[in-house]
């Protein structure tokens, strides 16, 4: 889960040089719960530390995810969100009417994908996948 991921701690077990602006910046990451995108992380940050500009949230943001720190994704509205790299696997749904991003693992889906990888003969060492969807009106 997000938020539960000592980015700081990570960055010094990289050797990645912690400047007061990036501490900020991954104390934001580690604590947000959803998967903010630049320009929301950006408006955490500067809540703390008004000197830290939406540029160097860009940089900050690479050089983390360069490291494998955190995870970028495309949820198809054109921004990247970032998570700090969970360490249990788990796969998104997103409601395209609010933007909300669910977080679901179900055990048949990672076994279905390690079988279709292993009958068109590969081990399966990673995947991704998103669903997509409205909320379904209630009955009646
Ligand atoms: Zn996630």
């Amino acid at each position: 889960m997000p938020g539960t991921i000592d980015i700081e701690a990570l960055c010094q077990a990289k050797g990645l040089r912690i400047t007061e602006q990036r501490r900020v910046i991954a104390r934001v990451l580690s604590e947000s719960q959803d998967h903010p995108d630049v320009e929301e992380l950006h408006r955490r940050a500067s809540a703390i530390d008004k000197g830290i500009s939406i540029a160097t949230v860009y940089r900050t943001v690479r050089l983390f995810e360069d490291a494998g720190i955190l995870e970028r994704h495309d949820f198809r509205d054109g921004r990247s969100r970032y998570e700090p790299t969970p360490e249990e696997h788990h796969d998104h749904l997103i409601d395209i009417e609010s933007g909300e991003v669910i977080e679901f693992t179900d055990q048949r889906i990672e076994a279905l994908q390690a079988e279709i990888a292993e009958r068109l003969g590969y081990r399966l060492v990673d995947h991704r996948l998103e669903l997509y969807g409205v909320k379904r009106k209630e009955q009646g």
